[in-house]
């Protein structure tokens, strides 16, 4: 993150960088905190991952603007959790049409500064609308309990109670639906947001800001601070004003925040790293099971919590599958996210680029094969062509680390036990991926694997309806589903005894 000193909103610099929009005022770069955009002296740059070209400055925050962020959210709770389910519901609502009105400028803010394709960028765009509406509608549902009382002349009952302002700190590879995936289930129980975006993608957080403005959200209810990260979360994790913490990002910096908020004894929910095994069963065919391999592997480029780490076939069918893997593999586009062909986009530095040439060495001086990957192939220096290594091994970094970026590992196995107990030797459990017929094998690798989501002969997994998260180390707690409420609300027992009997006495 580069420090440029400005002493006003340098909004002129900034639009004159921007991508090209139907909407310009979604381009915002200061931060927008108590219903205000809100700047600082010091501005940091935000790059196009495609040519490394400077698309903006954005406004960093200091500690007390940070800390009058909290306090304004604060304030806001007391308003925001007594509004009706319904009220909530409606400006929730408002915010996703507007979203959904503004698709075509928040995807291409996307891709100018995350890399991904414009397909993909459209998608997240419908994905991350797709929590705004499931919560609005939850909302309304967000029942308690009547409990069948032990105690004479008692009415027992539960209640779900908002449990204060939520801070939600969040990655760059999906810059959209990270934040409304954890931000609509909090505002519609009744929780003010302040939201910290990744540095490398804040233009789609404050879009997304600027969207929330004019849904007319109440003033503190939605917050969006840029800022150096260890500051912001210190501020975040060590004030008992926040009462949620919602993290999306590696398992190293969940470690640290889990640790921040220890003293505050804060709710949490990590959505951290994942390193899944993607299972090919004995039987199946090679050509197909290459073919999800592949888009499990290179979806978002590789830079994907979910993207297949470690490839696991049946030896009798290594050498078809490596094959059919290859041949589809070289075929992949790699490119700007703009050109509508492009399948494989950049990687979202130049440190992710040296960091996959450290995997592909690694490896191969432990014994990998490598096939494909021709570097010198490359459209820019950010760019990292997709590679297969075969004949990895446990030893190897590409198989213990997650891997983010589109390096495929691929291994042989003997037995349905033996891979189940290879995919398990990881510290993440987040998702995993099983492929093939055998019934009784499936049923076992479902119940086996120790993976917070199993998908069988299907790479695509995920949505509003479903509990999004991981065991192990991959994190703490779900998001989506009737279960994303948990992670910003209290169960409220209450019981009311003294009262008369039936008969009335
Ligand atoms: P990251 O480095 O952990 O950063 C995530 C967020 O934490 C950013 O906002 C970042 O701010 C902030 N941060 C970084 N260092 C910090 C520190 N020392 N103290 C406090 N905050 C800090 O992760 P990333 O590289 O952006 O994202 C990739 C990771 O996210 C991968 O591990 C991926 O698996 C994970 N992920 C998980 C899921 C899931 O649902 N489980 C989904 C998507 C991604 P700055 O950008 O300002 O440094």
């Amino acid at each position: 993150m580069t420090a440029l000193t400005l002493h006003h909103e340098d909004a002129k610099g900034t639009h004159a960088m921007m991508p090209c929009l139907e909407d310009a005022r979604l381009y915002r770069n200061l931060a927008y905190i108590g219903g205000k955009w809100t700047h600082d002296k010091t501005y940091f740059n935000v790059e196009n991952p495609s040519n490394n070209e400077m698309i903006g400055h954005v406004s960093s925050l200091c500690r007390e603007q940070v800390i009058h962020a909290v306090d304004v959210a604060h304030e806001a709770f007391s308003y925001w959790r007594r509004l009706t389910a319904d009220s909530r519901s409606e400006y929730l609502m408002q915010w996703h049409d507007l979203i959904l009105q503004n698709r075509e400028d928040l995807a291409r803010i996307m891709v100018i500064e995350q890399g991904k394709t414009l397909s993909d960028a459209r998608g997240e765009v419908d994905y991350g609308a797709s929590f705004i509406r499931w919560f609005a509608e939850e909302a309304r549902r967000s029942y308690g309990e009547t409990i069948p009382s032990h105690i004479p002349n008692a009415q027992l009952q539960t209640v779900r109670e908002p449990i204060g302002v939520a801070a939600l700190i969040t990655p760059w590879n999906f810059p959209n639906a990270m934040i409304t995936r954890k931000a609509a289930a909090a505002l519609a129980i009744g929780c003010p947001v302040i939201i910290k975006p990744a540095s490398e993608t804040p233009f789609s957080a404050l879009a997304l800001a600027e969207l929330a403005d004019r849904a007319g959200f109440p003033p503190g209810v939605f917050n969006v601070v840029n800022g150096d990260a260890a500051m912001v979360s210190e501020v975040l994790c060590g004030n008992d004003k926040i009462k949620a913490l919602s993290f999306t990002g590696s398992t190293r910096v969940g470690k640290l925040l889990l640790r921040q908020a220890a003293d505050t004894v804060k709710k949490c929910s990590m959505e951290l790293g994942g390193n899944a095994p993607f299972i090919v069963l004995e039987g199946m065919d090679v050509e197909q099971a290459a073919k999800a391999a592949i888009d499990a592997k290179f979806q978002t480029s590789g830079q994907d919590c979910l993207a297949a780490n470690r490839i696991f076939v049946p030896r009798k069918q290594y050498s078809g599958f490596l094959d059919s893997f290859s041949r589809q593999m070289n075929a992949l586009k790699v490119g700007d996210g703009f050109d509508p062909e492009t399948e494989i986009g950049p990687l979202i530095s130049a440190r992710a680029v040296a960091k996959a040439a450290e995997l592909v060495d690694d490896a191969l001086s432990k014994g990998a094969r490598k096939i494909g990957g021709d570097q010198s192939t490359a459209p820019g220096p950010n760019y990292f062509v997709p590679t297969l290594l075969a004949d990895v091994t446990p030893d190897m970094a590409v198989y213990r680390e997650e891997n983010f970026c589109p390096v495929a590992g691929v291994l042989a196995y003997d037995s349905v036990d033996d891979v189940i107990e290879m995919a398990n030797d990881t510290e993440y459990g987040l998702a995993a991926y099983v492929y093939g017929h055998d019934i009784r094998a499936i049923w076992k690798c479902m119940r086996g694997l120790e993976f917070g989501m199993v998908s069988i002969n299907s790479v695509k997994m995920t949505g509003h309806p479903i509990p999004f998260g991981g065991m192990k180390q991959s994190g703490l707690g779900r998001e989506g589903s009737r279960h994303g409420f948990d992670e910003y609300s209290e169960i409220k027992y209450c019981c009311l005894g003294g009262l008369p009997t039936a008969s009335g006495s």
